[in-house]
């Protein structure tokens, strides 16, 4: 980590880009289930606009969840924790997070997230 300086910049640069990207499209989402509770009240009797419905709302939860880890990663770069796994506090590992730059967890510990 001898060009620490560099990369911490150009992951805040990486960082901030999917920031606002995701915000983009959670605006996106909200305006278009917004336009859909505008239209009467017969909705959950529509089950093809239910499923619908739930499907952008669950897309909607994912995003801000996804928004979230994005601005915990910013977070981590300011107090100097980035790359280090949240739960068993080892390095997360370049390759990693060069795939997914705002991981919190380690491989080892996603994994095992994940099978709870
Ligand atoms: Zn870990």
């Amino acid at each position: 980590m001898t060009r620490k300086g560099s990369s911490v910049a150009a992951l805040r640069r990486q960082l901030e880009a999917e920031r606002l990207r995701l915000q983009a499209e959670v605006g996106r989402l909200s305006i278009e289930s917004g336009q859909q509770i505008g239209y009467g009240n017969h909705m959950a009797d529509d089950a093809s606009d239910a499923f619908e419905q739930a499907k952008s709302l669950a897309l909607r939860r994912h995003l801000e969840n996804l928004l979230a880890e994005v601005n915990e990663a910013l977070h981590r770069l300011d107090d100097g924790t980035y790359g280090v796994c949240q739960v068993c506090g080892s390095a997360i590992g370049a390759e990693r997070l060069e795939a997914l730059p705002y991981a919190s967890l380690c491989l080892r510990c996603k994994a095992h997230a994940e099978a709870r």
